[in-house]
């Protein structure tokens, strides 16, 4: 008999009882607006900020409406000005050159190597190109970051982490978003903690946090955060800062705050599901693994497999026998954008360069996300029929 999977490869775990207390008891006030407090009371959002910050070891923290906005309040906060070109990710998901557009600034891609990671031979030599970069942690995977960060102080590069899939990773034991000038993280239902939709953004830079702040929309009402600079350091930019309105509010803050206090253990459920599907999958034939470097502690909320060289059509045939078992398994090298996946010659908005190197490995990337709904029995159901139906195409 065939073995075929019938799960859902989009549904998330309910949202925990502690928080639904918690986002029924800002319901029962009313108090949604995080400004919107009572004299003595500390809002939810000013709270999760608090909390976060002191998670990520950051000074500063700013709750916004989602991943996308931090993104961009971080390019607008370093100063990025209309026309400016900005180094990002050619493999990354479409928000993020999104960013860039957004503020009317130009994304310059530069390539992805086999580990699914910014080619930083690229990047050197695009360093002179651009005074920022956008560094997206695409799937989670995260580049040598010693190497990148070196680079980029010394040309003077200032750099903005895309954590939308590594809140909880790290590098060297350093946490994900704690390198660059700021770190980015989306709270939106398919990242690692699920308000729905939501952003987070951590520096230590007081003067990037307060305009971070201002733009985020805090009228004059920054005095209300617990996690941002001095009045003092605000004074020096509210006068130049325009308000582009993208807060969070309580409601969405009070989901969050018990998700965060369980990411460790998150972190670790999804590693067992994915280090389950890893070793499965390994060494099957026409298939390449990508392996995880030493120094880097990684979130397996997805799991990606090369099959480079394929033709077009093989990988379709892959993807539609997998489809037909149940087994849900995105490609990034389609020609046409699809669902969440497009690729960087998509983007038609924004002009590129043809990277033949990168377009060999997009070509082959596959994409499979990893619920915690999956049990590790239902993880070991999915590689098995993935490795049985590379293995048949790959030999027919
Ligand atoms: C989801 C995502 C974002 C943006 O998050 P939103 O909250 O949806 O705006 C940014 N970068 C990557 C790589 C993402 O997957």
């Amino acid at each position: 008999m065939t073995e075929t999977f019938t799960g859902s490869f989009t549904q998330q775990e309910p949202i925990p009882d502690e928080a639904i207390e918690a986002a029924m008891a800002v319901l029962r006030h009313g108090r949604l607006h995080r400004y919107n407090v009572v004299p003595g009371e500390l809002g939810e959002t000013a709270l999760l900020e608090q909390e976060f910050a002191a998670q990520m070891g950051a000074k500063y923290c700013l709750a916004v409406s989602s991943g996308g906005y931090a993104l961009a309040t971080a390019l607008r906060a370093v100063g990025v000005q209309p026309g400016d070109p900005v180094l990002t990710n050619a493999f990354t998901l479409a928000p993020v050159p999104g960013s860039i557009a957004s503020v009317g600034a130009k994304p310059v891609f530069v390539g992805v190597t086999e580990n699914l990671t910014i080619d930083l031979d690229d990047l050197e030599a695009k360093l002179d190109q651009a005074r920022v970069l956008m560094l997206s942690h695409m799937r989670g995977h995260l580049c040598d970051m010693d190497r990148l960060m070196q680079m980029c102080d010394a040309a003077g590069v200032a750099v903005i982490e895309d954590c939308a899939h590594t809140m909880g990773a790290a590098w060297r034991g350093q946490l994900s978003g704690r390198q660059g000038a700021i770190g980015c993280y989306s709270c939106q239902t398919y990242k690692h903690v699920n308000s729905g939709e939501g952003g987070l953004l951590i520096t230590d830079d007081e003067v990037l946090a307060a305009k971070a702040t201002m733009l985020s929309g805090s009228y004059m009402l920054y005095e209300r955060h617990l996690a941002a600079p001095g009045p003092e350091v605000f004074e020096k930019i509210k006068y130049t800062t325009p308000n582009v309105s993208g807060r969070m509010d309580n409601l969405r803050a009070a989901i969050l705050r018990p998700q965060l206090r369980d990411l460790d253990r998150q972190v670790q459920r999804w590693n067992e599901r994915y280090d389950e599907i890893a070793s499965v999958l390994r060494d099957t034939p026409g298939l390449t693994i990508v392996e995880r470097p030493e120094p880097e502690t990684y979130v397996g909320s997805s799991i990606q497999f090369l099959l480079l060289d394929w033709s077009p059509e093989r990988i379709a045939e892959v993807i539609r026998r997998c489809a037909a078992r149940g087994v849900e398994i995105k490609w990034f090298g389609g020609a046409e954008p699809t669902g969440f996946t497009s690729r960087y010659d998509s983007w038609r908005y924004a002009e590129s360069t043809p990277l033949p190197a990168s377009d060999r490995i997009l070509a082959g990337v596959m994409d499979m996300r990893v619920p915690l709904t999956f049990s590790l029995d239902d993880c070991r159901v999915i590689a098995r029929i993935i490795r049985a139906e590379v293995g048949a195409v790959y030999q027919s």
